[in-house]
């Protein structure tokens, strides 16, 4: 068994092997029951809560920043143009994921489900 240090964040709890991870895999999820299947054994896994945490609490400072600053500008830029209102939003979602899936692979470790 490899030490902990050795290993790719990413790599599979059963047979160690990079599992690929997509990076939406990152993302909060409200599914709790989700299950990761891996490539190489077909064994399942998921997240594990810390990681799940950081990516929860990225996304609300992601979205908190965003809210604070870019789409406050877009919003005063467009005079509350329908348009920017739709951009600011946008912006506010892409600050969410972005922090959030930047968060979780900081903290990124999988534990193996039955
Ligand atoms: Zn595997």
């Amino acid at each position: 068994m490899p030490s902990a240090e050795l290993r790719a964040k990413d790599s599979c709890p059963h047979c160690g092997r990079p599992v690929g991870l997509s990076r939406w895999t990152l993302l909060p999820s409200r599914d709790n029951k989700r299950i990761l299947t891996c490539k190489a054994c077909g064994g399942h896994f998921d997240l594990s809560n810390a990681c799940k945490m950081a990516s929860m609490l990225g996304g609300m400072v992601g979205m908190a920043v965003a809210v604070a600053f870019p789409f406050g500008w877009i919003i005063r830029a467009g005079h509350g143009s329908k348009l920017f209102l739709i951009l600011g939003a946008i912006v506010v979602a892409c600050g969410f994921c972005v922090a959030s899936m930047t968060l979780a692979s900081l903290a990124l470790s999988l534990e193996a489900r039955p």
